[in-house]
């Protein structure tokens, strides 16, 4: 039995009382460490490594691993709590935004910037599951210059 948090009661722990459900129904823990780090992704407002989110963490709680904060990023994009973001290179990127939008990579400076398009990935996908391949999104990558690399450059 999960009890549904009560609407009536929304407050800004709603997100987090949304996530423990989740967990729970996931059969997965709700350790407070799983809360700080979705707390600290969020707080930190921007495309980040694991390492950041390792180093913010652990000023709140200094016994957290990399490994732990690796698995439990890991476990929040299963949720759809975060988005993993493959920026180009080896970096992976986790994302707050978990809503379908796309990105800008710069090249020169590796700065990852959010993109508000509309772009039809249908036929792309269609294209995949013709293949047989199980497709579940997709997601464009610009790259190229920032603006502050672009005008460095002139
Ligand atoms: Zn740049
Ligand atoms: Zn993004």
């Amino acid at each position: 039995v999960n009890p549904k948090p009560d609407a009536s009661t929304a407050s800004t722990d709603e997100g987090e009382a949304l996530l423990a459900t989740a967990l729970r129904q996931r059969g997965g823990r709700v350790t407070p460490q799983r809360l700080v780090i979705r707390r600290v992704v969020g707080e930190l407002g921007r495309h980040v490594t694991a390492e950041e989110v390792h180093a913010a963490v652990s000023e709140r709680l200094p016994n957290v691993s990399l490994p732990t904060v690796y698995s439990t990023l890991e476990l929040l994009e299963e949720l759809g709590e975060v988005r993993k973001v493959h920026a180009g290179g080896d970096a992976v990127l986790y994302d707050p935004r978990p809503d379908d939008h796309h990105h800008l990579v710069c090249k020169s400076c590796g700065r990852v910037e959010d993109l508000d398009a509309a772009v039809d990935a249908a036929p792309a996908l269609r294209r995949a599951r013709r293949t047989g391949f199980s497709a579940e999104r997709a997601s464009l990558v610009v790259t190229g210059l920032c603006r502050d690399c672009a005008r460095r450059k002139r």
